[in-house]
């Protein structure tokens, strides 16, 4: 894509009022716009990481048998009140709004109920289970602080999957795949290194949980992390008990800032027996079906990268994530044989498959290079009289800065997967 034709432009300064760093750096480089506290827009750039994003946790839950489908976000009261969670008491985030004839209605929190009442309609036998359903679909909350930009947000994206199972050994079995799962999304996406499986409060679910935390300075949570082991503890269940239970004593741990990017949930049976999801064993006997929960958040995701990943020039995208592999940029001083050389390089990073942002902009190179850092793609082609001269382009490595010159016949390979 030329960036000349991009519609978004990078900015100077971010609104006043955005106080986190992921949002400050996303709207300046124009993947974001602000559109209220807590609520943000996707443009071109941003929509294209969110869509990476998304995709490594399709290939990874399709991986594991999981079943795409979308729910609504306009909810019924009805199977909520069932299984006790209209109230306001019981959800506090609760959006709620209503129908012309006074009918209420509310807008998903998440999606147990509606997929609970859903499967009966196609659960009946153990030979129907296991199965794995899942969506990507908007979620609303009514989140009290909306400060850290799109890592929480009142109106976002969310994974859900959900489990249904005949016992609790299908289900475990189930729960640890998704664990690994999880890890291996989160070492995709760039963060693998500062991400640990982490216990946690079960919530009203079940008595624990497990978060999957990163270590990051922006972050809501405490834990205590053991590096070796590769899992921490939650501060909300940081106690003897918990510790001896896990093997793990005060003094392997340390404590660490974390943002909870992902969590997964035993459910148990606690919405399959009010919503009457039921199937019969082998010889006939009814049993509710043993259930689980797992969520990602994509955005929260795509601010923690760029939280931890970020450096004083600008955002730095881990390849799998990134908007695009390249970002080739003309140096012309308005020399009409640079720009044709330019353009060349430009078909032919195209045609060999290799997604390039171009910057064939009339601008400076200062102004060039550092749009180049804010906006982040991992690899600067940079073509100028000098490189022509040279016989090929310089190579600059947006993490670390590093320069190096590639002959036109190697650059192709550069960009092999
Ligand atoms: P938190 O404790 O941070 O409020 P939560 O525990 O309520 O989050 P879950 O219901 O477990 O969130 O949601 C699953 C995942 O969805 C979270 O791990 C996170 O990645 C994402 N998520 C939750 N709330 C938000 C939000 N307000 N904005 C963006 N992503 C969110
Ligand atoms: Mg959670």
């Amino acid at each position: 894509m030329k960036q000349s034709e991009l519609f978004t432009k990078t900015r100077k300064t971010a609104p006043k009022d955005e106080v986190a760093k992921n949002a400050q750096l996303l709207i300046r480089a124009g993947y974001i716009h602000k559109e209220m506290a807590g609520v943000y827009a996707y443009l071109p750039l941003g929509l294209r990481v969110f869509e990476k994003i998304v995709n490594i946790i399709r290939e990874e839950m399709n991986a594991n048998g999981g079943q795409e489908v979308t729910l609504t976000a306009l909810q019924s009261p009805s199977v909520w009140k069932t299984s006790g969670r209209w109230d306001d008491l019981a959800i506090d985030v609760w959006f709620k709004t209503a129908l012309k004839d006074g009918a209420e209605l509310g807008l998903g929190v998440t999606h147990e109920e509606p997929l609970t009442a859903l499967m009966s309609e196609y659960v009946s036998s153990y030979k129907d289970l296991p199965k794995y359903v899942y969506q990507f679909q908007t979620k609303f909350r009514n989140e009290l602080r909306a400060k850290s930009g799109i890592m929480r947000t009142r109106e976002f994206v969310m994974k859900d999957l959900y489990s249904f199972s005949t016992d609790e050994k299908q289900f475990r079995d189930f729960y640890e795949k998704c664990a690994k799962a999880y890890m291996k999304i989160f070492a995709r996406v760039g963060l693998g290194d500062k991400t640990f499986r982490t216990f946690a409060s079960g919530g009203s679910f079940s008595k624990f949980s497990d978060e999957f935390q990163t270590v990051c300075e922006a972050g809501e949570d405490t834990i205590y992390v053991h590096r070796a082991k590769k899992i921490a503890v939650n501060k909300e269940v940081y106690r003897d008990d918990v510790l001896k239970e896990l093997g793990l004593s005060k003094e392997e741990l340390t404590e660490e800032k974390a943002v909870e990017v992902g969590n997964i949930f035993p459910l148990g049976t606690r919405f399959s027996e009010p919503l009457n999801l039921k199937f019969k064993d082998d010889k006939g006997a009814e049993h509710p079906v043993v259930m689980g929960s797992y969520g990602i958040g994509p955005a929260r995701l795509m601010g923690t990268i760029v939280e931890v990943l970020s450096d004083d020039k600008g955002i730095v995208w881990p390849k799998e994530v990134s908007p695009f592999s390249a970002h080739l940029v003309s140096i012309t001083g308005g020399n009409p044989d640079v720009i044709a050389e330019a353009e060349r390089y430009y078909e032919l990073l195209k045609e060999n498959g290799v997604d390039v942002l171009y910057d064939d902009r009339d601008a400076r190179a200062g102004e060039k290079f550092a749009d180049s850092e804010l906006i982040g793609i991992p690899t600067r082609l940079v073509v100028s009289e000098k490189t022509i001269a040279a016989g090929g382009i310089e190579c600059i490595d947006r993490g670390s800065g590093k320069s190096t010159f590639v002959n036109e016949s190697d650059i192709l390979s550069q960009f092999k997967k």
